[in-house]
């Protein structure tokens, strides 16, 4: 079984549109997917008729932000009701947040010399949300940096130019949000918080005791180290263990999906009921 259970589309930060996610999904292989974008669960209807063509299991998702310890990180909801009215609130507190976020960052890459940010910007987001993504892919595209790598150096994170803190809703609120809609909650990649080991496995040990059901074992960027780690902690905590590769689909990034490597407990896995 193939499975990748973290993706996103244009109607976040992704590139490609929710049918056209689910058709390359398709191509690779897979046989269960889940849509995750960033704070809207817009684009599953569309994503799930396409993957009921295509005879693909597919889980509705979304990947909230949220506050742990004055630190922004995400956590998926799988298996989520798109429809559930404390779901949509908070997912509406994060857009309104997002559209703020990306108007004082344009102030601030304004000061800095870039002009027009908001309006080049608004240019490649397909579906109105602004993403720090879309600022990054802005300023490579105007040649004021190479890479994302450079970007996120120069500008948008910290009180660097652009650099505006989240103000995202707490890590247990936002497991709540996710359980109200029939969710189940996982922390994503774990180890790409900037964090040591030892304060990831608290933030994984702070969420597990507030209900937060799994958390993403393999992502696409994953080492084998990290993989067993995950692995091993998540037995401790009793989190179920997930997978994802995390594709957004802009060039240069080389996540493909559905190629990850394996995950060492499946028995343990967040799908094993679905
Ligand atoms: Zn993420
Ligand atoms: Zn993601």
């Amino acid at each position: 079984m193939k499975i990748d259970l973290h993706n996103h589309s244009y109607y976040s930060d992704g590139v490609l549109s929710p049918t056209e996610v689910v058709r390359l999904a398709k191509e690779q292989g897979c046989d269960m997917f889940a849509l995750t974008d960033h704070d809207t669960v817009d684009g599953l209807a569309e994503a799930k008729t396409e993957a009921d063509k295509l005879g693909m299991q597919f889980i509705p998702g979304v990947e909230v932000s949220a506050m742990w310890s004055n630190m922004t990180i995400h956590i998926l909801g799988l298996g989520v009701d798109a429809e559930n009215e404390v779901l949509q609130a908070g997912l509406k507190q994060h857009q309104d947040f997002r559209q703020l976020r990306a108007e004082k960052m344009a102030r601030g890459l304004g000061g800095a010399g870039v002009f027009g940010a908001m309006e080049k910007t608004q240019a490649l987001a397909k579906k109105g949300m602004i993403t720090r993504t879309h600022f990054a892919q802005m300023l490579i595209q105007e040649g004021v940096c190479k890479d994302m790598r450079s970007v996120f150096k120069r500008f948008l994170t910290g009180k660097k130019p652009g650099g505006v803190g989240g103000k995202w809703a707490q890590f247990d609120e936002v497991i709540a949000w996710i359980h109200a809609a029939g969710g189940k909650a996982a922390l994503a990649h774990p180890f790409r918080y900037r964090m040591t080991n030892t304060k990831v496995k608290r933030m994984m040990s702070d969420l597990a005791d507030n209900g937060c059901d799994g958390v993403e074992v393999v992502t696409g960027s994953s080492s084998k180290d990290e993989i067993t780690l995950t692995s091993q902690w998540a037995r401790e905590l009793g989190m179920l263990s997930s997978q994802g590769s995390d594709y957004h689909g802009w060039p240069h990034q080389r996540i493909r999906i559905g190629h990850l490597l394996d995950m060492p407990n499946p028995e343990n896995s967040i799908w094993r009921d679905w």
